[in-house]
């Protein structure tokens, strides 16, 4: 018996739930999807890109809403099969993400006239390194299939409709001195010493506030890790301080990078960028987004870390996150999702294609 996809989408949950798809593993699952959609929703074209399964209307429609979901989760914690108490449903990839893949399939099952035209993407692949994800496989290979007006991927967002993401760069602030025996110290010139000044910076430092569309977005510039030393009787010549900035996507990366070097203007280090992620601004004034943020009733947020919703931006598509379940939960033993959110979120979703 395969998956039943017109089932209430509490019950496609629990099937989804209970086909384990860690990570790379995740062919039965795409199989069952594949075969679902090809047999219950005839007027989706479908097609198979490796573990993932993309499905598309062409009803000519004014605009195009994408709906993305990965399939994968995390190694199980002995938390399979699914179960449900107290009105929570518990187990691996309960809220991460399969209760939002479940409302996309049911809606996409049971909506055959939609006011806009549907792009169902199944991917894999999601919560491992980033060279891995099905979802940059298909931008590579299969570009056609990501062109949309606003894109809604199904991560637990608590039912808000999460927004946008924030930048990150990491810096290395790095001081040099002089080596010397700790016994004569005034023949050395201490670079720890020196990043106490880069410290008193970063604790003095207010990081801004900024409202985009209605979301706010809460800055961050935090030291991360320290390094230094030689020995217990040496005047260390290099100390370094890694920062990372979390910053709001009204800031691009380059502009993030000359905002640290200002912090840190007029003290004697060197910063050397290792590693930046640009943010993604929430575009919810274009049109086929604010409608979806009307539907849900004006509950926007703004997300914070990084998400699949930057490469859509990268893409220049408006994208958000909106699934059920809380997304503090994803990833822990005690996964679960509120049932109730599921069917809530299916609501305002089908209000919203329909
Ligand atoms: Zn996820």
């Amino acid at each position: 018996m395969g998956l039943d996809l017109r089932a209430d989408p509490i019950a496609l949950t629990a099937a989804l739930v209970d086909i384990p798809s860690e990570s790379r593993h995740e062919q039965r699952i795409a199989d069952e999807i594949e075969t679902a959609l090809r047999t219950q929703a005839p007027w989706f074209e479908v097609v198979r890109n490796g573990d993932a399964v993309l499905a598309r209307t062409d009803l000519g429609r004014p605009s195009r809403v994408l709906l993305a979901g990965h399939t994968d989760t995390v190694p199980a914690a002995d938390n399979l099969p699914s179960h449900i108490k107290n009105g929570e449903m518990w187990g691996c990839g309960t809220s991460d993400m399969k209760s939002g893949d479940a409302v996309f399939l049911h809606l996409a099952a049971t909506i055959a006239e939609p006011s806009h035209d549907i792009t169902l993407v199944m991917y894999d692949c999601e919560e491992i390194e980033s060279s891995a994800n099905g979802l940059g496989r298909i931008e590579r290979e299969l570009p056609d299939w990501l062109k949309a007006d606003v894109a809604i991927l199904g991560e637990p967002s608590g039912g808000f409709i999460e927004a946008g993401c924030q930048g990150t760069i990491r810096v290395v602030v790095a001081a040099t001195g002089t080596r010397a025996h700790s016994a004569r110290s005034w023949l050395g010139d201490n670079a720890i010493h020196k990043l106490g000044a880069v410290l008193d910076r970063l604790t003095a430092y207010q990081p801004r506030s900024v409202d985009i569309d209605g979301c706010v977005y809460r800055e961050g510039l935090s030291a991360v890790r320290i390094d230094g030393g030689i020995a217990g009787n040496v005047i260390p010549d290099a100390a370094s301080v890694t920062v990372n900035f979390r910053f709001a996507p009204d800031r691009s990366v380059e502009a993030a990078v000359a905002h640290v070097h200002e912090v840190f203007d007029g003290l004697d280090v060197d910063i050397e960028l290792t590693d930046a992620a640009a943010g993604a601004l929430p575009g919810l004034a274009k049109p086929a987004a604010a409608a979806l943020v009307a539907a849900a009733g004006g509950q926007v947020r703004a997300k914070y870390g990084w998400t699949d919703v930057s490469r859509f931006a990268a893409l220049g598509i408006p994208a958000v996150n909106y699934g059920p379940g809380d997304p503090n939960l994803a990833h822990k033993v005690d996964e679960r999702v509120e049932v109730a959110q599921i069917t809530a979120v299916t609501d305002m979703l089908r209000r919203y294609l329909t």
